[in-house]
Formats: C-alpha cells, sequence, structure tokens
C-alpha cells in the first residue's frame, strides 16, 4: 500500500472528545478515521456491540469505559455518558466515544453533541456504515434500484428509551417505498399488523438480516405477512434489521454468484 499521497490523519489533542460510528461489527468496516481514533484515544467509552477486537486496537495505556446497553437496559443513563464525556475531557484526556453502526442514526449521538456543545468542550464526529445499510447490502438487497424505488426509509421499531415508537406506520406504508426496520423485534407484530392496515399488501418481500458481519449472522427471506412466524420458526433475536418492500426479494436474482462475508 502507498499512502504517499493520502490524506494525514488529523491530531488528536487533549481535551476533545472524538464521536465516532464503528460500523455493524467486523472490524474491517471500520473506517481509516475511525480506526486512527481507536489508536490515539486516551479514552474509550464504547458500546456493548463493539467487537473486542476493534477494542484490542487501541493503545496499551488506553482505559476501556464501557458505556453500552445490555438486555435491553441502559447500565448507564445518558446524563451519565454525557457527563463521563465532559469530565474526561476537562481533564486533558483524548476522549473517543465510539458507537456501532454511525453516531447519528438512532443511536443518541446527537445528545452526546449537545451536551458537549453547552460544556463547550471541541469535539470531532466521524460517521459510520450504518447497520441498515450494511446487512441489506451485504444479504444482496440493494436499498435502492432504477426500477423499485426512489426513496429509502430509515425506522425504529422500537426507541432506544424502551418507549413505543410515534411513527405513523400506516402513512409509511402509504409512501410505497421499502422500510429498513431497526430494533424491530419487540413491536414486529403490531409494526407489521399496521403497515399492512395501510396498504401494504401481505406478499410484500421481507428479510430479516439477524447480527450481520458476525459469526453468527442469518438471512430469512420471508414476506410482510409471514415476518412475525418467520421470525419465531427460525429465533431471530435482536441484533437484527427487517427489511420490506420489492427490493428485499431480489436477491435472489443475484445469489448464485454471491460470495459469502466471512
Ligand atoms: N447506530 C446504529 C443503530 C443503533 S440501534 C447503526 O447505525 O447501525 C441498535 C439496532 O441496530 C439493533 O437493534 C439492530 O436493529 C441494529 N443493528 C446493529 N448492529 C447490527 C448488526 N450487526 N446486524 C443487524 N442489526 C444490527
Amino acid at each position: 500500500m502507498n499512502f504517499a499521497h493520502f490524506p494525514p490523519m488529523p491530531d488528536f489533542p487533549p481535551g476533545e472528545v472524538w464521536l465516532a460510528g464503528a460500523g455493524p461489527g467486523d472490524p474491517r468496516l471500520l473506517t481509516l478515521l475511525a480506526l486512527h481514533a481507536v489508536s490515539a484515544a486516551d479514552d474509550i467509552v464504547h458500546d456493548a456491540l463493539i467487537d473486542p477486537k476493534v477494542l484490542a486496537l487501541k493503545r496499551d495505556e488506553a482505559e476501556l469505559i464501557p458505556a453500552g446497553k445490555r438486555g435491553g437496559r441502559p447500565s448507564l443513563h445518558q446524563n451519565d455518558i454525557n457527563d463521563i464525556l465532559i469530565d474526561r475531557a476537562r481533564a486533558g484526556r483524548r476522549v473517543l466515544r465510539l458507537k456501532g453502526g454511525d453516531p447519528f442514526v438512532f443511536g443518541r449521538g446527537w445528545d452526546e453533541v449537545l451536551a458537549l456543545a453547552e460544556a463547550g468542550i471541541r469535539y470531532r464526529l466521524i460517521p459510520g456504515v450504518t447497520s441498515g445499510l450494511a446487512a441489506t447490502a451485504l444479504a444482496g438487497i440493494p436499498a435502492t434500484t432504477r426500477e423499485t424505488n426512489h426513496a429509502v426509509v430509515l425506522a425504529a421499531g422500537h426507541r432506544a428509551d424502551d418507549e413505543q415508537s410515534s411513527a405513523d406506520w400506516e402513512a409509511l406504508a402509504r409512501l410505497g417505498q421499502p422500510i429498513i426496520l431497526y430494533m424491530p423485534m419487540t413491536q414486529l407484530a403490531g409494526i407489521t399488523a399496521a403497515l399492512m392496515k395501510g396498504g401494504m399488501a401481505a406478499d410484500t418481500p421481507a428479510a430479516l438480516l439477524h447480527a450481520a458481519t458476525t459469526e453468527q449472522e442469518r438471512v430469512v427471506d420471508s414476506t410482510l405477512g409471514r415476518l412475525v412466524e418467520d421470525a419465531q420458526a427460525n429465533g431471530i433475536g435482536s441484533p437484527a434489521i427487517v427489511v420490506i418492500g420489492a427490493v428485499a426479494g431480489l436477491r435472489q436474482q443475484v445469489l448464485s454468484g454471491l460470495v459469502g462475508w466471512r
């Protein structure tokens, strides 16, 4: 590899917080900037789903601070996480806040940025590969094609704070665009019923994408009307992405040449 003409990586000055996405799981889907951040940070405040192989890239002296959710319950409250980031930055540490996927896609990244801005802390934002788009692409499901759709909906089936999402599923159904559902499992029955009530056909292609890019990865082809029973029959739990729409059926046309991810 010849990095001679490659843009240099930014300095990570003490007292800054970098908020970075780590991608859907496999360390090879880190961005180069996120990789640089992991290798330069003094403190890494990380989500539960971050692969240990990513965290193992840290400097020997760097401290790992788990701040993710386990069993659906926050092990730390958002305010506590904000305070850790602010306190460590004020103590002159290089603080990396490392989140799964992209920090701003159902990841509470905004809460943390607001807190940092209010506290007068300098911060850098590093986007990540969001799991909804990674899981679909890896399964051979295009988010868009010229023939099928000109928009795609990213929706949370379940809010990060465990409250029922207020999204208007029937209105989303009427858009006629594919829906990529994050955190789909707990509300799947209600969501699929509402989408059908909104006019989406029960035989609309769908797919369940479990633990994409990890060793537990599984893909289950389904339809809107069969999603709940197919999820149960195949024992699909969290983390999973559900994609509903014509694009979910296209993978059948290309599967023969698709090389497995791992
Ligand atoms: N910020 C993250 C999403 C956080 S919400 C992102 O951009 O990807 C957590 C949800 O992300 C999980 O409930 C699941 O729906 C999804 N998810 C994260 N990693 C995943 C993976 N490897 N495979 C499938 N879904 C995943």
